[in-house]
């Protein structure tokens, strides 16, 4: 699953509602759109379909695979499931009412979307909403009358995924909470194909590229005397492709990101643990220096990433300033949905500091240092957002306090 930033006030026209609407929906009748008529002939050209696309990066919002077809998924499903044999806080009566509700609006592979259908356990101690909220703002999914339901699935947009999800060297995606245990069960997020076909492969592909560098770095350098700086160059210098490739797949627009950020991080869980003796020797003598080098070249890779970013990110900021009108407010919303994900990516490494974010982007043009500085501020004092290493601390603290517990997945 992969962390989305979603502007609801951001509503694309073909689901915009209008006060009539509002009102037939509250009925319990439905509302014909222009982008359900369109699913099949349109397809994905139509501007809703885009928008998502665009937000999800083109990667299915539970799995994070790159699964094409993707439909638009509801969260909260439209149909009911009053099936007898569910548990009672298992059955509802379906959510038509949300059917065109932006914020309702996912975009999800056919697997994941199938596996999940109307399902839509809550909490026990969750108030289900039986009906259309009498406020529409009170409609949205972050709304606390919704958040009041105590939905078990995981939602993209609004929770973070690596609080609940994390994996193991097999493939296997794990979980740290409840609601982690039950999103992988509706999703059937360790279904063959992305077990062994994607994750497992990502993940063997790594150990192959850990075990080429840690050869060549032995029969290269093995023998030779070094002093301690010529050694962590020589080492660095085996390990910046791996490392490169690593960083560069946790970034929010690549599939499965978090999975890259935990075998860069545990690399002896996935990798070394299970290489021949003789390979891991050669990396229990370089070990104590492996953090070090990871640390400050995993750093340098995203710095250069951003940097090289950067062109893009302010291009799209000037589309949005050329447009005619655009009010300060509109502005500045623009400016923070644009920079929250690359904020994301930076942050997981520099833990949120601010004098070196701003250190590390001194070399820019002085109107983009600007904008970067308005839009970290703006990100900063949104209570949304956390700018807090959660993985760093989390992903440690997750795989220690549920070792072992992978065969119980
Ligand atoms: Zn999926």
């Amino acid at each position: 699953m992969i962390k989305i930033w979603k502007n609801y006030d951001h509503v694309p026209e073909e689901i915009a509602l209008t006060f009539h609407d509002i009102e037939v929906l509250r009925c319990g009748q439905a509302v014909s759109k222009q982008y359900q008529k369109d699913e099949t002939s349109i397809g994905d050209l139509s501007t809703l379909r885009g928008m998502l696309r665009h937000l999800y990066h083109s990667t299915c919002g539970y799995c994070e695979g790159k699964f094409p077809p993707y439909q638009i998924e509801h969260y909260r499903p439209r149909k009911a499931k009053p099936t007898k044999s569910a548990m009672q806080w298992e059955k509802h009566a379906g959510y038509a009412w949300l059917c065109h509700e932006w914020s309702n609006l996912l975009y999800s592979c056919g697997a994941c979307n199938g596996g999940k259908l109307n399902q839509w356990p809550i909490h026990v101690s969750g108030q289900r909403v039986q009906k259309p909220p009498a406020e529409f703002q009170d409609w949205r999914a972050n709304a606390t009358i919704m958040q009041g339901e105590k939905p078990y699935l995981l939602n993209p947009e609004l929770d973070a995924p690596e609080e609940h999800l994390y994996f193991c060297p097999t493939g296997t995606i794990c979980f740290a909470t409840e609601r982690g245990e039950e999103t992988i069960h509706l999703c059937k997020l360790n279904r063959y194909d992305l077990v062994i076909r994607s994750r497992k492969y990502i993940i063997d592909q790594a150990r192959e590229d850990i075990r080429q560098a840690l050869l060549n770095f032995d029969q290269g350098y093995g023998g030779q005397r070094l002093s301690q700086q010529a050694f962590k160059q020589k080492l660095t210098d085996c390990f910046k492709p791996l490392i490169c490739r690593l960083v560069q797949g946790q970034l929010h627009t690549e599939p499965f990101s978090l999975l890259h950020w935990h075998i860069l991080h545990d690399i002896e869980i996935f990798c070394i643990a299970q290489l021949p003796q003789e390979i891991r020797a050669i990396f229990q003598k370089m070990a104590p220096l492996w953090r070090d080098i990871q640390c400050e070249f995993e750093e340098q890779v995203r710095i250069a990433l951003l940097k090289n970013n950067m062109p893009e990110i302010f291009t799209r900021l000037m589309a949005i300033v050329e447009q005619q009108a655009v009010s300060q407010e509109k502005f500045n919303q623009e400016l923070k949905y644009l920079f929250i994900p690359v904020f994301y990516d930076f942050v997981f490494l520099l833990g949120g500091n601010q004098q070196q974010f701003f250190h590390n982007i001194e070399g820019l043009a002085p109107i983009q240092q600007k904008l970067l500085k308005q839009a970290w501020k703006l990100c900063c004092h949104d209570g949304r957002w956390r700018f807090q290493p959660i993985r760093q601390t989390q992903g440690v603290s997750i795989r220690l306090k549920h070792a072992g517990k992978e065969a119980g997945t």
